[in-house]
Order: structure tokens, then sequence, then C-alpha cells
């Protein structure tokens, strides 16, 4: 199949050059000022634009409208609407008002709130984020215009994750203009945070997960012996990716081109049947937008052509999990990348300053940031031997760590090193100055050139969570690095003693070593940097004075808002320990245990078969197998009712930390109690005797 990608790049996307070949000039010219100054929509051009929209639409086929929204479960929501306006005479027209584009009622009462709302009031408002252009959702069976939203009640709470994103992004405009009028910048007017995320994600074949429950319900796997060959020979990382794997993902670059995700790279990743896909970055809020419809379309395509996709943070133990890196960086609308260290960095004075705010927001805020990572997939990563560390850092690499060396030690730096001369030792091979740093693949948080990549966050969540908080912290900073430079007297004098003494004050959250290794543990612990081993330990984080204070502050969250979402947070850790609870037992109870003692019978009977001959033929082989498997019967049936006690114990509990904390210490302990002796058992029965498919089916025959 040939695809024309200028062709279809975008075509399902009502952007700008949409509205500009189909909307009379002067609403276009006033619907570009409002997306540009972030503004609100004139009621009257809301009519023109919502009539346009829907004629195009219809040209796609669409019947139906929705406005989509982004609740805290971390998925997309829609509920749809017909275009249909019937009329007395038993026709319809079809209708669609800028008061429909613009504010939707969808009431979605049952989604999460946190005790926001309670049940009887049911008001909820969506409201077009016009930055966001509106795009239509193509699938086999439907086609559908989707109008991007913000989900808030009736009092103007939050109850999505898209609000708080676009106070966030407002925040850091505000502050950031703040730093750049004092550099005498007089004309950028706003300044975004743009965003490029790195998607992970498994694909395994859809009959054999079918036989999963645990990929059924969990998304994960609950049981499962190592098969004989893991991820240690490396061979899959960007190997030649399988013609199957091929045909997917030209199908799946097609749907998200035609969505106008940019998306440009994709590689087969470090674990067997693991993959990496990412776009071109994008301003923060359309980003996010596009990384929904990434995962959406992902586990779509996946299904349409005989797979399925799987977005878990741990889909199998003891091979790698999957993440999210989430690159970041502060562009101002005339272009100039904030992060941008130039050539020569150490005469770059407001890189330096806007270098310091990120290194002491982070270190400063090392709570915050470490819980905007916390998923209950993600605990099987972050902490638990597996890249990378609970303990946030940041990675500055060669170059700038000497900028920064020297302005700790002098008050100012004079020099900033070179990339050298590439030498690989052939004649025919070209050379080329080398980056001036090399990367570095184990820091959480580690510069790379002109941007920030924030690592630790999860391969199933929304980038609105770690972007929220990275724009506040970053916000409240530059903030008080403004209130001391609009009052100092001498802004050059004030400008070198404040990125010496931020530097200086925060260096302990620099580290450019090896971030995997035991030595970091032990250090990081001498520089006071938190640990935060689980997502129930991060949670507290998002509810401290100070979170609270600088939330307010920055109009991000109010008080009420923040409770709400640690209500959620436990809630969601609750309930899907429980689920994984819920599933092992039904897995044990009602396949493994009854396959293993069909098992044994076979053994019992070939004894009995063998005997009954009356030729003197050993059995012993036979009998030890019926030995061994009959001990682990024994412990897993022991394992199976404590972890049924334990989980009934639980669910008993009222919601909140307390019963966040059973679920981790007690129930998915008594999980890993139960898994131990059935992946004995797995080993021991025969394949053909085994109820649903190994690691080895999963992940090596795609
Ligand atoms: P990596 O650095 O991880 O090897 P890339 O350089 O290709 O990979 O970038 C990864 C992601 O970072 C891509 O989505 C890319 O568009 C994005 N990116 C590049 N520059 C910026 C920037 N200034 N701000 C935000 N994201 C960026
Ligand atoms: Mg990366």
């Amino acid at each position: 199949m040939k695809t024309n990608v200028k062709e279809i790049f975008g075509s399902n996307v009502f952007n700008e050059a949409t509205m500009k070949e189909r909307l009379p000039k002067p609403a276009y010219k006033k619907m570009k000022a409002t997306i540009d100054a972030g503004a609100e929509l004139d009621p009257e051009v809301a009519d023109i634009v919502a009539h346009e929209m829907k004629e195009w639409a219809i040209e796609k086929g669409a019947t139906h409208f929705t406005h989509w929204f982004q609740p805290l479960t971390g998925i997309t929501a829609e509920k749809h609407d017909a275009f249909i306006d019937p009329q007395s005479d038993g026709t319809t027209l079809l209708r669609f008002s800028g008061k429909e584009l613009i504010k939707g009622e969808p009431d979605a009462s049952s989604f999460p709130s946190g005790g926001l709302r309670a049940t009887c009031e049911a008001r909820g408002y969506t409201a077009w984020d016009c930055t966001s252009p509106a795009f239509i959702k193509e699938t086999p069976h439907f086609t559908i215009l989707c109008i991007p939203t913000a989900f808030c009640s009736y009092k103007g709470e939050a109850l999505d994750k898209k609000t708080p994103l676009l106070r966030s992004m407002q925040a850091l405009d505000v502050q950031a203009i703040r730093i750049l009028r004092l550099f005498g910048n007089k004309t950028a007017q706003h300044v975004t945070t743009s965003v490029g995320p790195e998607q992970e994600y498994f694909l395994v074949d859809k009959e054999k997960y079918l036989k999963r429950k645990d990929l059924i319900f969990t998304g994960r796997t609950l049981f499962g012996a190592m098969p004989p060959k893991g991820q240690e020979m490396d061979d899959h990382y960007f190997g030649t990716i399988p013609e199957r794997i091929l045909g997917f993902m030209e199908k799946f670059n097609q749907e998200m081109w035609k969505l106008g995700i940019s998306a440009k790279t994709q590689h087969n990743e470090v674990a067997p049947a693991q993959h990496e896909i990412a776009p071109i970055y994008d301003q923060n809020n359309v980003a996010t937008d596009h990384n929904q419809l990434v995962m959406e379309t992902a586990q779509r395509v996946a299904d349409e052509v005989g797979l399925k996709c799987l977005l878990h943070e741990k889909p199998f133990a003891g091979i790698n999990g999957s993440g999210k890196h989430n690159n970041w960086s502060m562009v101002t609308d005339e272009g100039e990348n904030l992060m941008d260290p130039g050539k020569t960095p150490h005469e770059n004075m407001q890189f330096l300053l806007f270098l310091a705010a990120v290194i002491r927001a982070v270190d400063e805020h090392a709570d915050l940031l470490r819980l905007s990572a916390s998923t209950p997939g993600n605990d099987h990563r972050l902490g638990a031997n597996e890249a990378p560390p609970a303990i946030i850092s940041i990675f500055l690499g060669e170059q700038l760590d000497d900028v920064v060396e020297q302005f700790v030690d002098a008050g100012e730096a004079t020099s900033s090193l070179e990339g050298e001369e590439y030498v690989s030792g052939v004649h025919s091979l070209p050379h080329f100055k080398k980056d001036a740093t090399d990367r570095n693949r184990t820091s959480p948080f580690a510069f790379t050139g002109n941007k920030f990549e924030f690592r630790m966050v999860g391969s199933t969540q929304s980038i609105a969570d770690p972007n929220i908080i990275l724009n506040t912290i970053v916000a409240e900073v530059l903030c008080d690095m403004a209130d001391q430079l609009e009052e100092a007297e001498d802004f050059e004098m004030a400008l070198h003693d404040m990125i010496k003494k931020t530097i200086t004050d925060h260096k302990r959250v620099i580290f450019n070593g090896d971030g995997y290794s035991d030595e970091w543990v032990a250090e990081a612990e001498k520089r006071g940097l938190p640990n935060i081993k689980c997502m129930v330990d991060a949670i507290p984080a998002l509810t401290t004075s100070t979170a609270i204070s600088i939330f307010e502050k920055h109009g991000v969250y109010t008080e009420a808002e923040l409770e709400a979402r640690a209500e959620v947070m436990y809630e969601t850790y609750s309930k899907t320990i429980h689920i994984e609870a819920l599933t092992m037992i039904d897995m044990a109870k009602k396949q493994i245990i009854p396959s293993c003692i069909k098992y044994q019978t076979s053994l019992a009977d070939s004894i009995n078969t063998v005997k009954a001959t009356g030729a003197a033929i050993d059995t012993s082989v036979q009998e030890t197998l019926m030995s061994d498997v009959a001990a682990n019967i024994k412990d897993a049936f022991a394992a199976l009712k404590e972890l049924e006690d334990v989980t009934a114990a639980a669910e008993k509990m009222d919601e909140g930390p307390d019963q966040g904390r059973y679920y981790h210490d007690v129930v998915f302990a008594a999980m890993d109690a139960l898994r131990k002796p059935a992946d004995k058992l797995e080993m021991l029965v025969a394949k053909e005797d085994w109820p649903f498919p190994s690691y080895g089916d999963l992940i090596f025959e795609v």
C-alpha cells in the first residue's frame, strides 16, 4: 500500500489551514486571533465556526459530534450527540450551533471527583479549548467530530486533567514573561511549554491475549514463569521490525497522520515485543491531547490487525517495563526556545537563569514531581530495581556541569567546553564535531541539548499529570526570582548573584553518574534527597501546606481540588490492587489449581498403568514429579486462602490512606506469595496442561 503522507497529514483535523479555506475571512481572522491570544471566543464567530465545522464533518462522514474530555480516570471520555434537528414535517435539518460548540453539559456524574460533587450535584460542564483543534475520529464502524474540551463542575471546580494543565500553562506564561522583560525582551507576548512524549508499548497476539484473564482485566500478567530466554541478548533493541508489526505500524502511522499527529520515529525497544513511538513536540495541551489519541489509536489499530497493545507499565515481571519520556521546554511565541543554551552557554545569562530556576524547582519540589509519575503500574518500575530510580535527580551533562561548577567556584563562568572531533579510525567515515555532551540514560530528569527529559512518567499516564506539576513548580520559582530581580538596583549584579546562589543551594540534585547503582541510593540519602518508593507514599505530597500554597497562589488548584485529587489517587490505587487480587484468586482457583490436579491425576494414572503391567519398571520420576506438584499445590492453596482473607479485609476498610497502605503492604504481599508456587507449578506441569499461554508464547511468538 502506498501512502501519500502529504495528502493524509492532518486531513481529519479542523486545523488552521482548513479554517482559512472554509471560513469567511473576518471570521477566520477573529478565530485565529482568539487562538493566538488564548482568549475567549466571540459567540457570533462561534456560530459561524460551528456551522462550517459541521459541514466539514458531514463531508467526512460524521453524523455525531462529541465534547471530548479527560476525566480523572486518565483516559478520554465522550458522549455522542447527533447533528439532527427534527422538523414538524417529519424531516430533519442538520444543525450545530456555536453554543453547542463551546459548551456542553454531559452530566457525567459517575466519573471520580474525589468528593467534589455528590451524585445529586450532577451538573458538569465541558468547555471548548479552542487552542487544540477539533478533529474527526474515524473507526471502522463510526466517524465522529471531536471537540477537545475542559470539564468542570457547576461551581467551576476542575473535574479533569485538562483544566489544571491549561491553568498551569497560564501560570508559567505570566512568570516567564516577567523574566524576559527583565532581560529587555519587550516583544514576546507569551511563553508556552513544548512537550514531546515518547511512548513505549508492547504488542502481543490477540488470540493469546484473550486466553489470559490477567491481561484482560488488569493489563498485566499476574502469573508467569520466566522463559528460557528473556531480554539478556539485547537482540530485540532497534532490531529489524517483523512484518506483522510493520503492518501494524503502517496503519497506526496513517491513523496518527490523519489526526495531524506528527508520528516521527518508531523502533523496537529493549524488551522483546516492546516498541516505541515518538511524535515531534507540540504545545503542551495539544501534545497531551495527541498522546491520549496515540494510546487510544494504538489499541484500536492493534485490535484491528489481530494484535493487542499493552500500555501497562509492567506487563511482564522480570522483563523491562514501559515508560513515557516527557520532553519539556519553554518557548516564546516568537519561537525562542528558553532551554536552548546556544554554542556558548557561559555567556547566555538568560538561559542560565532559566536553567537555575528548573534546577531549584526540581530540588525544592522533588516530592511533587515524584508524585506526578505515580501510578499503581509504575510502582513496579520506580525504585523496584528497574529504571529509572525513585530518587529525583538532574543530569546536566559535561558542558553545563562545567559551566555550573565555574559559577559555584568563581561566581561566574568564562568558558564552555566544546564537542571534540569525532574519530572512528576509519578514513572513509565522515568527520564531524561531536555534541558537547554525551547522554545519560539512567537519569530521571536529564538535560538533552535544548530540553529536559522527564523519564519517570508511566506509559499509561496522561502527560497532563507531570506537566501540571512541572509548569507550576517552575512558575513558582520564576515568580520568586522575578520578585527579587524587579526590585534590584543593579540587575546585572543581582542576576549573577542569583544564579550563583541558586545553583550552589541546589547543586545536591545534580547527578551525572549511574542512577541505577546502589552507590547512588546511598549517596542520595547522604545528600538528603527523598527516595519515595511507592505511590501510597507519594500521594501525601499533593496536600502539604507548601503544595497547597503554591497551587493556590498560581491558580492551578484550590485546596479542595487537591484534596479531591489525593482522594481519587488513593481510590485508584486500592481499586487497582483489588481487581488484581480478585483476578489472581479467580485464575488460581478456576484454572491453575484444577489444571495441576489434572496433571497430577495423569501422573498417578501413569504410575498405576505402568505398575499394572507387572513389569519391574521404575516409576520414581512420576512419583517425584507428583510430590513436587503436590507440595506446590499445597503452598498455592494456602497462599490463595490468605489472599482471599486479606482482600476481603481490605474491602471492608474505609477508602483513603490506610486502605491504600493495607493494599500495598498486605494484599500486594499476599499476591506475591501466591505467584511464587504458581510460577513453580508452571515449570513442573506439562505445557499442554497449563491453562494459558506462557511468557515465551506471548513475547517471542508475536
Ligand atoms: P531523544 O533525545 O530521546 O533521543 P529526540 O531528540 O528525537 O529523542 O526527541 C525526543 C522527543 O523530544 C521528540 O518528541 C522531540 O520532538 C522532542 N523534542 C525535541 N526538542 C524539544 C523541545 N525543545 N521541547 C520539547 N520537546 C522536544
Ligand atoms: Mg528519550
